[in-house]
């Protein structure tokens, strides 16, 4: 049970604050905890668009059971989260990221140069249509993620996929 006299972390001793319970306890991270959550989240997301936008391919890096890797696209240098296979050569790659609050910015701008070259290499044989999400761990999006629903209607998905994802 945790010791509610003082405010050390009951995983690793430290600090207990809200960041560090969030995103920054090494202990929880060891734990599998942080990757559980953001791949609870990614295949929550795969889910709901799977049977929206058939007939396509779906790849997701989240249940080997449920999906194809998108290393198959993608290859396994830099390997995206989420990749579906659209009609027309069109490729929606979405990457996510769920973290503290206020890193929401700092996870934008480093999915943004992490994937650059990746889709500049896909961009020669598919249309690629690149979603960096951004997202804190209470559910607040980065303003730049906030444009998800045109970008994935723009992708080709239809317009209640946002709908789904929002009420899910
Ligand atoms: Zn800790």
């Amino acid at each position: 049970m945790a010791d509610i006299t003082n405010n050390n972390c009951g995983l690793c001793g430290g600090n207990e604050t809200l960041g560090h319970v969030i995103s920054g306890c090494n202990i929880a991270m060891q734990q599998g905890k942080y990757t559980w959550r953001h791949d609870s989240v990614l295949k929550a997301i795969a889910t709901i668009l799977s049977p929206i936008v058939r007939p396509t391919e779906v790849f997701c890096d989240c249940d080997p059971l449920l999906f194809k890797s998108p290393s198959i696209i993608s290859g396994n240098k830099y390997r995206p989260d989420l990749i579906i296979k659209l009609p027309e050569s069109k490729l929606l790659i979405l990457e996510l990221t769920v973290g503290y609050e206020t890193n929401l910015k700092v996870n934008f701008d480093r999915k943004q140069e992490k994937y650059l070259t990746l889709i500049e290499e896909l961009n020669k044989a598919y249309d690629v249509k690149y979603v960096n999400l951004s997202m804190g761990s209470i559910g607040t999006f980065y303003k730049e993620s906030s444009n998800i629903k045109r970008e994935l209607i723009e992708a080709g998905l239809a317009e209640n996929v946002y709908n789904h994802l929002i009420y899910y």
